[in-house]
Order: structure tokens, then sequence, then C-alpha cells
């Protein structure tokens, strides 16, 4: 089983010289399971198989990338997260070798502590396991190779973004802000409009959740109607939508309060039947009182009617959302998340109707919370809405890179087991989100991206490479995502680009553009655009970073524009095939080599 442990490790690092100590760290992992010559073949397959896609992928990028990245990196840690000489970035890059040849007797009772505790954690799934690979003929070992990687993981949901934290350090001022203008809820009063600003992985999304989830919890404790709804404006993206949702919320809360007065005044109405003095210290002087009072709760239950997804008027679900909310006494918060994407989309109605509902409600009260990314989505308000919703305003700056290791500490602390990082990961994935206007959820996204590549390369501790690896795999999803989903023409010019790189031709010009990407509209049957809007959707791939175009004069000619690709060209190329409307247009390859040839 030293074997075992060993093979895997050797492979890693692609140098079986220097395998000696191999053996003696992994002394007691004595209940791993037994190598089978069998299963190693297969292991060694396996996880070439596994390797092979990734590694090609991040060659490519990295050639591109990285050192563009490393410069990039140097430079924000020493200004931004102060990383000395030892952790930066060049010093460790040049060996490849993994810790694993390493003399370096601090490596060496890392490893100790990780494969000591990884065997006793895994001792009984283990047992269960060996017996079913060697009684089962059939097993060819397809997961062992995968299992027996020492697990760096201890929770990794702590690292989504689905996950909320109890603590957000670095957001104190921006929290107690909140809170002391939404205290007034809880004393009955209507708390001000507040506006929230901040750029994407700030943490407002989260620092709204927490003040929400006190909010609630302290006006429980206290017995104070004051209740908070949270809407996400970028999937409820309508007027109806978000009335709808806020409707049926307050009838769903309504039925259960009318349940529960029923409940209490049918019990009441029972032991009144029974002992006249029941009735004494209530509010109801009479049994007809009280039935008359069951009649009114049963009739109002009845009366709530839910809202459809879609099909009644606006107007309708409005009044149907206004008699719910004012049903009974409350104080309302209604938090907009990504409130810009809302007015973007379907415009300020939303915000107006809901801003001026106060004046004519008469039980309740609501307060509404804005969140938005775009810090001038205000420009496109209605001015009465703009100087309502914006009564107080709180913003969020980016974080520095000192505070995104804050933020990640904390969360690695927790998503991964004792000593799974290197020193220098977390100020790596902090300075490369420093970069990125201060993202947390990047900075997350790096750190959990780097852990699964280590883990997936059965590395036992995730390291500086994993995080340069993490951040190109991140950069190429970013490029995917974006080729995927643009439109069919921009795809098609796109594609006239790159067949020309792929052709070798070096500062392509929009003329040379535009010929391929008439041949090429006319095999796929597309409408083919004039030249000049050709020329506009170039910018925009230059805008989206896909291509980078410059402008040249040709002296009398006038001027054209120059462009090559930014994006990796295979994966790119592989993107726009994908699309069903450009998927004929392989065959169509032929014939540009053939223009070329002429
Ligand atoms: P926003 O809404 O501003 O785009 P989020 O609140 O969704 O940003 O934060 C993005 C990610 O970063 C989430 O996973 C969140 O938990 C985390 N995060 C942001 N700020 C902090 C912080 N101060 N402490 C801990 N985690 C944070
Ligand atoms: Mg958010």
């Amino acid at each position: 089983m030293d074997e075992t442990e060993h093979t895997s490790q050797a492979d890693d690092s692609g140098d079986s010289g220097e395998e000696t100590d191999g053996p003696h760290v992994t002394d007691d992992g004595v209940d791993d399971p037994p190598p089978d010559p069998s299963n190693r073949a297969v292991e060694a397959n396996g996880s070439d198989a596994d390797k092979a896609p990734t590694s090609d992928h991040d060659a490519g990028v990295v050639d591109g990338q990285a050192s563009v990245a490393d410069q990039g990196v140097d430079a924000t840690q020493q200004s931004k997260a102060g990383v000395g000489t030892d952790g930066s970035p060049t010093a460790a890059e040049g060996p490849t070798a993994d810790e694993a040849a390493t003399p370096d007797p601090d490596v060496d009772a890392d490893t100790d502590v990780n494969v000591g505790s990884g065997g006793r954690d895994r001792s009984s799934p283990d047992v269960d396991l060996d017996g079913v690979v060697l009684d089962d003929d059939d097993s060819q070992g397809l997961f062992d190779d995968l299992l027996s990687g020492e697990p760096i993981f201890e929770n990794k949901e702590v690292l989504r973004p689905s996950y909320t934290p109890h603590e957000l350090p670095h957001r104190n001022d921006q929290i107690n802000r909140m809170a002391t203008i939404l205290v007034s809820a809880l004393r009955g009063e209507t708390p001000s409009n507040i506006l929230i600003y901040g750029k994407t992985g700030t943490g407002k999304t989260a620092s709204a959740k927490f003040v929400s989830q006190e909010l609630e919890s302290t006006s429980q404790k206290y017995d104070v109607p004051c209740e908070v709804e949270y809407i996400n404006c970028e999937v409820t993206d309508t007027q109806y939508r978000v009335l709808a949702q806020l409707a049926n919320t307050f009838i769903e809360k309504n039925q259960q309060v009318i349940a529960d007065r029923l409940d209490d005044h049918r019990a009441l109405r029972s032991d009144a039947a029974d002992d006249s003095d029941a009735l004494a210290a209530t509010e109801f002087a009479t049994l007809d009182e009280l039935d008359a009072r069951i009649e009114q709760l049963e009739a109002d239950a009845a009366e709530m009617e839910e809202v459809p997804m879609t099909g009644w008027p606006t107007d309708r679900v409005y009044s149907t959302f206004f008699e719910a909310v004012d049903y009974h006494e409350r104080v309302v918060v209604i938090m907009l998340d990504e409130i810009d994407k809302l007015v973007e989309k379907s415009g300020d109605d939303t915000l107006y109707n809901l801003s001026r509902m106060n004046s004519e409600l008469t039980r309740s009260r609501i307060s509404i919370m804005g969140i938005s990314n775009d810090l001038k989505f205000t420009d496109f308000l209605d001015p009465r809405v703009k100087s309502s919703l914006g009564e107080e305003e709180i913003v969020f700056p980016p974080y520095d890179a000192n505070q995104l290791r804050d933020i990640l500490q904390h969360r690695a602390d927790i998503a991964f087991k004792h000593e799974a990082l290197t020193d220098d990961v977390i100020p790596l994935c902090a300075a490369f989100a420093a970069q990125e206007h201060g993202d947390a959820r990047r900075a997350l996204d790096l750190l959990r991206t780097a852990g699964e590549l280590a883990e997936r390369s059965q590395a036992e501790i995730v390291a500086e490479k994993h995080v340069r690896q993490a951040q190109d795999k991140i950069e190429l999803d970013r490029v995917v995502e974006v080729v995927r989903t643009l439109p069919t023409q921009s795809k098609i010019v796109l594609f006239a680009v790159i067949l020309l790189e792929k052709n070798g031709v070096h500062n392509i010009n929009t003329g040379e553009v535009f010929n391929i990407y008439k041949r090429l509209c006319e095999e796929i049957d597309a409408d083919v655009l004039t030249q000049r809007r050709v020329t506009d959707l170039i910018s925009e791939l230059d805008m989206l970073g896909i291509v980078n175009a410059v402008v040249v004069s040709k002296g009398r000619y006038g001027r054209t524009k120059e462009m090559g690709l930014s994006v990796p060209v295979e994966e790119t190329e592989a993107v726009l095939l994908s699309d069903s409307r450009l998927g004929d247009i392989e065959n169509a390859q032929p014939f540009v080599q053939a223009r070329f040839d002429n």
C-alpha cells in the first residue's frame, strides 16, 4: 500500500528518481488498501484520461496568459497584499516537482500529518471498499484512484456562493448603518428607504441577508410584527412577477395567521359552550360576537386568492398585494436585490408603485431596501422615485487584497482540512481577486477551484500552481460563456476572424473579415449585414476582450481596423461550432482555404 500512495505521487511529479523518502513518510498509513497490480494499471490509465484534457487546456491558456497575470500579481502582492519576497510568485514558480520530492523536513512533517489523519478518517469505508474491490471481479478500479487521494476539503460548501457566512469581516460599518436605519421597524415606525451600491462581490447580498435574519429574529424575540421580504430581481424581473411574489407571500402568511386565530377562537368557542364564564377575560362580550368573528375569518381565508404566475391585469395584482400586506398591522422591509436589473428590464413602475404605497396603507407600512451593482442606475429613475428610494444610501467599496485575505482565511479555516494550503495560496487568491475590482466572490471561486484542481491531480496540498491553474480555468470559462451567448451574427464575424487566423493571416483587416463573413453567411443561409455593421460587431467583440482591434491609417486609402484574436483559437472555435446554426460552417473551411490558395 505504500507503493500505491507512492505511485500516485511519483505520477504527479513525473519524477521517479527522488521517491526514496516516500515509503518512510507513509509508514503509518497501514490501513490503506493493498496494491493490486491490475488495479494499478487501470489507475494509471484512469488518471491519465482524467488529466489529459485538463492539462491540454491549461497549457494552452497558460502560454497565452500566465506571464501577464504573473506580473500583475507581483505588483499587487507587493503594493496591496504586502507579500514579501518569500511569498513572491516567481520564487516558487521554477520547480515543477512536487513537495513529495522535497527534502525539507517541515514538508515531511506535513505529509506525515496528512497521510496519518487521512488514513484514520477513512478507515471504516476502506474496509468495505477493500471487500468490494477484491471480491468483485468486474471492478476495474475506476474509483479507487480518485478515492485514494487525500481529501483536501473538510467542507467545500463553505466556499460556494450559496453559503451564508456567520461573520462578515470588513463590513461592520455597512451592517451597523443598515441596523441603525432598520431598527425603527422594531419600534413600529417606518424605516427610511435605503439604497445600497457596490460592485459585484463586495458583500452586499451577504450583508443584507445577515441583517434581515437579525431583524426578523429580534422581532420574534420582542414579538413585534416586522417582516423582511427578499426578492432577487435578476430572477424576478418584471413588475408583475415582483408584485405577484409579494402578494402570494403575504397571502400565505395571512392564511397562517388566520388559521392560528381560528384555532384559538374555536377552542374558546367550545370552552364557552360548556362554561359561560370562559368569555369573561376576552374581547368577546357574547357568543354571537365570537361566532361572527369566526365566520369573518373563514370568509377572509376563502377570499384570499393567490395570484397566478401570469394572466391578471397588473393593477389587480397590485391591489391584491396591497390588501394582503394591509391585512394586519406590521412593518415590512422589502429587499430588492439586483434592483438595477429590474429597472433595466421593466422600467421604474414597480418602484414608483411601491414607494407611494405608504400614503394609502392603513394598518401596515413598507420600507424598501434596493441593492444595486450599478452605481449609476438611479439616473434612469423618475425623480420622485429617485428621491424616495435614496433617502439613505450605503456604499460597499471594493475589498483590497488584505481584506480579501481575511475573508478567505475565515472561510478556508472551515472549508479545508488542517494544513491543506501552502502559505502563499490565500495571498495569491486575494491578489488576483483584488485585480478583479476587489471581488470576494471571485476570490472564493479561485480558492475553491484551486482546491478542486489540487484534489483532481491527487496533490496532498493546495499550492500556488493550483491557484494559477484555477485563475486560467476561470478566465477560460468566462470566455467560453461570453462566446457561447453571442448573437449569431457576431458569432459568424468571430468565426471569420478565426478562419483567417488559422490560415496564418496576421494583422487581419476589416475588409478581409467582411469577405470571409459574406461567404460564411451564404454558406449557412444567414442574412448578410453591411460592412459598416460588421465593423460595429468587431468593435463589440473588441470591447468584450475577444478580439484585439486597433485602427491603422493606410495613408490615402483611409483607415482600417486591424485585429487579432485575444482568446484561445481551439476552444473558441469549438464553442462556435457547438451552436447548431453554425455547425455546418465547418464544411465551409475548405473553400476559405481555396480562396487563399488562389
Ligand atoms: P454582492 O452581493 O455584493 O455581489 P455577495 O454578498 O454575494 O456580493 O458576496 C459574494 C461572496 O463573497 C459570497 O459568497 C459572500 O459570502 C462572500 N463575502 C463577501 N463579503 C464577505 C465578507 N465580508 N466576509 C465573508 N464573506 C464575504
Ligand atoms: Mg448580490
